[in-house]
């Protein structure tokens, strides 16, 4: 099989051929139909901590004998602990994730440890339902557990409105009444946040009124800050993207009161499941662009540089 492999952190991918992967026991080969290139896959490149050679991506859609078009669920849990046993293996803290610790899906196949990972997508097409895993998954999840401290009409953030943010504005819309105020450097993205329901599209100078809530897919210390100057007692800050900003949480530090500081991460089977139902129903609009495996420098390049609407979607089967 054909495969794009980090060999060298500060070296581009290579186009390597492997022996296909060959399942034990509950493992299951999924052909890789479609992986996205979510933006975790730079913060992995320039973060240098997974051991070489890494094959990236946690977004896959393929088929898999006897199921036919799956997505796979990218949290692989140790399967034992209380956490993996209510069903939250994406917070297991011996997890072994697709794309970090285990081969993901920049290859034309994965083994993927058990068929309970794999979720049938029915009509979609797996090149559309792959950022339905993590990018879809991630916000939806993010915004259930924001839901407590929104009210109707309370102005919530959504910082940064890439692939992530695009997906957290419409489930803010379909879960709650809260005001959706999409903030990015980017107009394009500014004009996409407005097409998918946000209430308003600012640039970050130009939010100036207090909010109850932000989710920040970014998490630079400018965006932090911008969320702790706004935010009201009692708020809520989210942190989702993997920026490496901070604020000073302790006594002095620039907050008010009872403000609940949180992180988000991923999600669970169950809500991969409801994510694809809200797809399958047509409640959730969003973009992607295929590119094909020799082309995955190219798709860093311009993740790298901003240059990507929605999605960058991998095609590992498709050759030039
Ligand atoms: P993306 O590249 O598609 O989108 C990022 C967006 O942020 C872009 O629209 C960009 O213009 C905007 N942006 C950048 N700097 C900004 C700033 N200072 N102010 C406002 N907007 C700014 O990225 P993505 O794939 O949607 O991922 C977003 C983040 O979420 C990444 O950091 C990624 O690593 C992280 N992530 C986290 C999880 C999780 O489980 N917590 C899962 C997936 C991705
Ligand atoms: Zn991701
Ligand atoms: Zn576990």
């Amino acid at each position: 099989m054909r495969v794009a492999v980090v060999r060298d952190y500060d070296k581009p991918l290579e186009i390597e051929e492997w022996p296909d992967p060959v399942p034990e026991g509950d493992e299951v080969v999924v052909t890789v139909a479609a992986a996205g290139m979510c933006h975790t896959d730079l913060h992995l490149l320039h973060w240098k901590n997974r051991p070489l050679p890494l094959v990236m991506g946690h977004e896959i859609a393929g088929y898999a004998e006897g199921f036919g078009a799956v997505l796979v669920h990218q949290s692989w849990g140790c399967g034992t602990c209380a956490i993996c046993q209510r069903g939250e293996e994406q917070l297991c803290q011996d997890i072994a994730e697709a794309g970090f610790e285990r081969a993901g899906g920049y290859a034309e196949k994965v083994l993927v440890p058990s068929a309970k990972y794999l979720l049938p997508i029915g009509e979609l097409s797996p090149l559309r339902a792959a950022p339905l895993t993590d990018a879809a998954v991630t916000s939806y999840r993010a915004v259930r557990r924001a839901i407590p401290f929104l009210r109707a009409g309370d102005p919530v953030l959504v910082i940064g409105v890439g692939a992530l943010g695009q997906f957290a504005v419409q489930f803010l819309r379909l879960l709650t009444e809260a005001e959706v105020i999409a903030v990015d450097l980017s107009e394009s993205k500014r004009a996409r946040a407005l097409q998918l329901g946000a209430h308003q599209a600012l640039t970050p100078e130009e939010v100036t009124m207090p909010i109850v809530a932000s989710l920040d897919f970014v998490t630079e210390d400018s965006t932090l800050q911008l969320a702790a100057g706004l935010i009201q007692p009692g708020g809520l800050i989210m942190r989702v993207g993997s920026g490496e900003g901070s604020l000073k949480f302790g006594r002095g530090g620039v907050v008010p009161p009872e403000v609940t500081f949180t992180s988000a991460r991923g999600g669970s089977l169950a809500d991969v499941a409801a994510v694809i139902e809200y797809a399958q129903r047509g409640q959730l609009q969003w973009e992607v662009e295929p590119i094909l495996l020799d082309d995955v420098n190219v798709g860093l390049d311009r993740l790298r540089a901003g240059d990507v609407e929605g999605r960058l979607v991998l095609t590992p089967g498709v050759t030039r």
